[in-house]
């Protein structure tokens, strides 16, 4: 079994229900829907096709829809391109205008009110850089400070001008909607800047989580605050790569999964992970060991975008990604992933997850098998990074998809069973059926058997050694 999860994202490459079903069958344990693209059509479809490959290959798998939130972009160029010469003037206007070299324009609205002479604008993931001369009217004068072809649509980051646009714009807010009616697993909110952002997206979210993506330096500085109200991060290092810079990323990937650990939230490390695999079947050097690292991180999952929306080899992304944690994964050094410091929370359930995790220094325990009615349970022990596998019974399905995302835990269905033998034994069994212990194997059996509301009930801790 795995313990770090992959995410992977769909797209063009993978519209199509039997690459889906490999996808599964190499381990891909969340997909992401990327609301940037597509359609709400295109959105459902794909939706559908993974809610029956998932159940026809018998995996509990998690689907995220990922809100765009307010990215900004360029508009159309003349020809489909133009080209931007280095120290030449351009202008950036709110008029609707197709782009030429001298003048091309934004979605944004409030590009002219927001910059400011001396303002940075970055253009398609950094690579044109342009500085701000002087505002008039609707149009930005720029002088262009790194040149190059400027397609339709690129991306716009101006890094370091606070934005006054709202982080939910309507696209997100009817796609949020869209996407719960569909009931997906997850919401991730891009571009979020401070808590108050991801507590308007839980608002219309409901009960469905939201990860918070961290690709702004603002939200490096508010991060703590932000972890607090999110119910997990994403690592989003494209685009915080082009804000805060490049040499940045590394010790934010760590800062974040520290941060999200400490209370027991997950966290993504995502973009460029396997980039060259869009176009080659064999990853770089390079990038085997940033997958490796994130693994050693300590992150709960791993993450593809174009590798598997866009790119020539999604299935062969997938199986590369899987074969690199499994490697890391059976390593010394990951048997000394840093532990987080234990949750501060007053319930049973942190006791109980305690009283295991003790059990398991004490003896060798094949896994723990949690029964589980919120999740919580699991989320505790799987917090803590213990190598025995923690297996997570529960009755309600989208529960076990949540699951999905966090380290070391596998989501089976479990029925509903009275008395200490009777939970003892379904899992017993269930254990043996999946090969996860075999008989003589010791392990831990964690449930509730007061009837207590609300999560934080799990209530007894069975050792147990499996019978043949
Ligand atoms: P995106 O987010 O793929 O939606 O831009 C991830 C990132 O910026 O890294
Ligand atoms: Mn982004």
């Amino acid at each position: 079994m795995q313990r770090v999860k992959i995410v992977g994202t769909l797209g063009p490459a993978s519209s199509d229900p039997v690459l889906i079903r490999k996808l599964i069958d190499a381990g891909l344990d969340v997909v992401r829907l990327n609301f940037s693209h597509g359609d709400h059509e295109g959105h459902r479809r794909a939706y559908e096709w993974v809610r029956e490959q998932a159940q026809a290959a018998g995996q509990h798998v998690a689907i995220l829809a990922d809100l765009c939130g307010p990215k900004i972009r360029a508009g159309r160029m003349a020809g489909g391109s133009v080209e931007l010469a280095t120290k030449a003037k351009v202008i950036v206007t709110t008029e609707d205008v197709l782009g030429t070299k001298d003048r091309f324009s934004t979605i944004y609205s409030s590009l002219p009110d927001d910059v400011h002479p001396g303002s940075r604008i970055l253009l398609d993931d950094g690579l044109l850089e342009l500085v701000v001369e002087r505002i008039q009217g609707r149009d930005v004068h720029c002088e262009v400070v790194v040149g190059g072809s400027l397609k339709d649509k690129k991306g716009m980051n101006i890094p370091g001008t606070p934005l006054s646009t709202p982080a939910l714009t309507a696209k997100d807010k009817a796609d949020l909607l869209f996407a719960k009616e569909l009931g997906v697993d997850f919401f991730a909110l891009s571009f979020v800047r401070d808590p108050k952002d991801v507590l308007e997206a839980k608002a219309l979210a409901g009960d469905t989580p939201v990860i918070a993506k961290i690709e702004k330096p603002e939200a490096v500085a508010n991060l703590e605050d932000i972890v607090k109200a999110a119910d997990g991060l994403m690592v989003a290092r494209g685009d915080l790569g082009v804000e805060a810079g490049p040499e940045k990323v590394p010790l934010i990937q760590k800062q974040l999964i520290r941060a999200a650990g400490a209370l027991g939230k997950p966290v993504i490390v995502a973009t460029q992970m396997l980039e060259s695999m869009m176009h080659n079947p064999r990853p770089t050097r390079a990038e085997v060991s940033d997958v490796a690292n994130a693994v050693l991180d300590g992150a709960d999952a791993v993450m593809l975008s174009g590798e598997t929306a866009s790119g020539q080899y999604p299935l062969e992304a997938v199986q590369t990604m899987s074969c690199i944690i499994r490697e890391m994964e059976s390593s010394d050094l990951f048997e000394h992933l840093p532990r987080p410091m234990p949750l501060v929370e007053y319930t049973f359930s942190n006791a109980i997850a305690r009283a295991a995790l003790g059990a398991a220094d004490t003896l060798t325990l094949k896994a723990f098998a949690v029964y589980t009615e919120s999740g919580h349970s699991a989320e505790l022990l799987s917090s803590c990074r213990p190598m025995a596998p923690i297996v997570a019974f529960s009755r309600h399905d989208h529960i076990l998809r949540r699951l999905a995302l966090r380290w070391g835990v596998l989501p089976m269905h479990a029925d509903w069973v009275h008395g200490v033998l009777g939970v003892v034994e379904q899992a017993e069994r269930k254990l043996l059926e999946h090969g996860v212990a075999k008989p003589g194997d010791d392990i831990a059996v964690t449930f509730g058997m007061q009837d207590l509301s609300g999560p934080g009930r799990t209530d007894v801790l069975k050792l147990w050694r499996v019978r043949g």
